[in-house]
């Protein structure tokens, strides 16, 4: 900055019109940010042209050469000009921006390109016996010609961002390129499931090796959405998944939605669609996060195909340069649906855990999806009254009690029992118990975990999180500002069974504890719950901070590995995981249990 006054005055200012081509190139540094992004204009293009095959051939990851091949109606000749210049569009006519209903709309997109690298269109309108072709380099457009060509409208970019070599520079590796390519085709072949796409990659020979490649779909919408979703995302998520199709006030939220336990390291299988078009709307994504919350760590992310459908006039595409992002009329009720939806699917379905693993790891393992013997919606726990872990699997002589599987007496029939009789425990941390149709291996502490978890849930629902006064109050010394965030939470924690108090600076006193966790290491848990409040999650929500919170906490209170069980507790513990929610997986997403089918392991014999 410069703060020398003199200087100021004396400066002459010149105000000038830029021409065109500053303008364009200055416009695709928004709308151009990679090849890419080219890929996704050109689609775009082609797909409110009313193609149904589009092929895409792609170079050095799209830096020297791309092309994008449609079969839909095609530019006529006079209009070809008009293409590449700038605002204008065969989408609109101005005097609506609430109702689109085409991809594209801003007119931009061929006039950028055109700025920041060579580009040539060639096409064929219906109806016409000719196709023709033009061409602009540099700001230069050329004159139109004849051409051939037999049908659609074929786009070639060549050196991409030869005009702004900075934006060169901030290319990645051709692979990560031809990734990014990759993953907006797999967008756009979901949003379009009757369109068929290829992808050939020409940077080894002329040809072009087919690197991805889905059919035209047919039929209803809906099978024709699962057939490519099973093409374009694998049989492993169509198998993980469940579906999801809820109403409210004019918006239906529809799709599929992977279990926790099929969570992805990063967060590049999410696939959100409003309105029919791929968005990366960071709203939308944190809303599914937050459904999610009670089951993924941090770093696990859950994988979906879910599509929001709406009046156009309710949401707005114009408020993002590549139209990555919307804003909706009504905000807290889209984030409402979503986040309801998915708990109502997550609970139904909690009781399954992923297919991948058992099959991965076993190869005939099966998890399977199997009926709760208890209505979900009549879930009561609670039977949890006494203050010891050991106690919490034992001490349940209550009416179910007597009607629980004693697998010493009860050999033969175990129909009504899904997780079995247990038959032994081995490395002090798998249960192994036989079911009427094969073995199931349970990982004791994920599953106990889980059940602290709900039971924590439970009570806090009902009468609050019941506490266990310590004799001797504990007082843990800390940063600062530690102790600061403690107190400042320190009523969100008493509500999770915590009453934590402020003990000069730099130190908390802790006086109670949740009594369903038995005997604690209280510090280590103190900053674990500490470790939670400081990960700013984006979760602003007080009720999912809590059970963000709860779920740290029933790690502490869980049968630790390495525990040897009875065998009446062993039973206990598989009655509880049936009549608990979300028992399938552990507060990590990671499965509590894995089943073998006893015909799979007759033909792993080869019986
Ligand atoms: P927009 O898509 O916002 O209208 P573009 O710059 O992407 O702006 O395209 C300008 C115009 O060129 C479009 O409105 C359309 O009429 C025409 N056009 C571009 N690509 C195609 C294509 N593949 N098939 C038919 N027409 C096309
Ligand atoms: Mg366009």
């Amino acid at each position: 900055m410069n703060f020398d006054n003199n200087n100021i005055s004396e400066k002459p200012v010149i105000i000038r019109q830029l021409d065109d081509y500053a303008i364009n190139r200055i416009a695709a540094g928004e709308v151009v940010e990679r090849p890419s992004s080219v890929v996704k204009e050109l689609v775009e293009n082609s797909l409110d042209a009313g193609a149904l095959k589009i092929e895409i051939y792609v170079k050095d990851g799209g830096k020297t050469y791309l092309k994008v091949v449609d079969d839909g109606q095609g530019i006529p000749q006079k209009f070809l000009p008009m293409a590449l210049s700038r605002h204008a569009t065969s989408k609109i006519d101005g005097t609506d921006l609430l109702n689109i209903n085409t991809f594209g709309f801003r007119g931009e997109a061929l006039p950028s390109l055109a700025a920041v690298s060579h580009l040539t269109i060639k096409s064929r309108f219906t109806g016409s016996d000719l196709a023709y072709t033009i061409s602009a380099s540099g700001g230069i457009i050329e004159e139109v010609k004849p051409a051939a060509l037999t049908k659609g409208t074929e786009v070639d970019i060549s050196n991409l961002f030869y005009s702004t070599p900075a934006r060169l520079k901030f290319l990645r590796t051709d692979r990560s390129e031809m990734m990014s390519i990759l993953d907006m085709v797999k967008r756009f072949s979901i949003a379009e499931p009757y369109v068929s796409f290829s992808i050939k990659n020409l940077s080894h020979d002329k040809k072009g090796k087919e690197v991805f490649k889905t059919i035209q779909q047919s039929g209803k919408v809906s099978l024709a959405l699962k057939a490519r979703l099973k093409e374009v995302l694998g049989k492993d998520f169509w198998e993980n998944c469940f579906e999801l199709d809820f109403n409210r006030e004019d918006i239906k939220l529809f799709g599929y939605s992977a279990l926790p336990t099929y969570s992805r390291g990063s967060g590049n299988l999410q696939h959100l669609f409003v309105n029919g078009r791929p968005v990366k709307d960071k709203i939308l994504m944190s809303a599914v996060r937050v459904a999610y919350s009670d089951f993924l760590p941090r770093d696990r992310h859950p994988v979906y195909a879910l599509f929001i459908n709406c009046k156009t006039s309710d949401v707005d595409v114009n408020v993002h340069p590549t139209k990555a992002e919307v804003r909706f009329k009504n905000p807290g009720i889209v984030r409402g649906l979503i986040i309801s939806a998915l708990k109502a699917c997550l609970a139904e379905h909690g009781q399954r855990s992923s297919t991948s693993v058992s099959n991965g790891v076993f190869g005939a393992f099966t998890s399977e999806k199997r009926p709760s013997r208890t209505l979900q919606g009549n879930y009561k726990n609670p039977r949890v009254t006494t203050n010891s872990n050991e106690r919490l699997l034992l001490d349940e002589k209550t009416d179910s009690y007597e009607a629980r599987l004693d697998p010493e007496k009860d050999t033969e029939n175990l129909s009504g029992f899904p997780l079995g009789a247990a038959r032994g425990q081995f490395h002090e941390n798998y249960i192994i118990s036989q079911t009427d149709d094969g073995i199931i291996i349970v990982d004791q502490h994920a599953a106990h975990e889980r059940l602290v978890y709900e039971s924590l849930k439970n009570q806090l629902e009902h009468s609050g999180v019941k506490t266990q006064p310590l004799l001797i109050p504990e007082v843990i010394e800390m940063k600062d500002e530690d102790s600061a965030l403690l107190i400042e939470n320190s009523e969100e924690l008493k509500k999770c069974g915590f009453y934590v108090e402020a003990f000069g600076t730099g130190a908390v006193v802790v006086r109670e504890t949740p009594a369903i966790l038995g005997v604690i290491n209280t510090k280590s848990m103190v900053l674990d719950v500490l470790d939670e409040l400081k990960d700013d999650t984006g979760i602003k929500i007080v009720s999912d901070r809590i059970n963000a919170v709860l779920s740290r906490v029933a790690c502490h209170g869980s049968i630790r590995s390495g525990r040897r069980m009875k065998s009446e507790e062993m039973n206990a513990l598989l009655r509880d995981m049936e009549v608990t929610p979300h028992s399938g997986q552990c507060n990590h997403g990671r499965p509590t249990y894995v089943k073998l089918k006893l015909t799979d392991i007759e033909k792993m014999f080869g019986r």
